[in-house]
């Protein structure tokens, strides 16, 4: 299964391609940077812009 995490926009989860520094919420379509507690971990750090 695919690493995700969850939108702090909208709270949705969604899958974040592994060692990603970016990913954009496929729900509303916000960038968000990306920071790894470890390879299955993404943590979105902040909007990416
Ligand atoms: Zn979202």
């Amino acid at each position: 299964m695919a690493p995700s995490t969850r939108c702090l926009n909208c709270r949705h989860r969604f899958e974040v391609e592994r060692g990603a520094d970016t990913a954009e919420c496929p729900y509303c379509g916000t960038k968000w940077r990306i920071s790894w507690m470890d390879p299955e971990q993404p943590k979105v750090q902040g909007k990416a812009e």
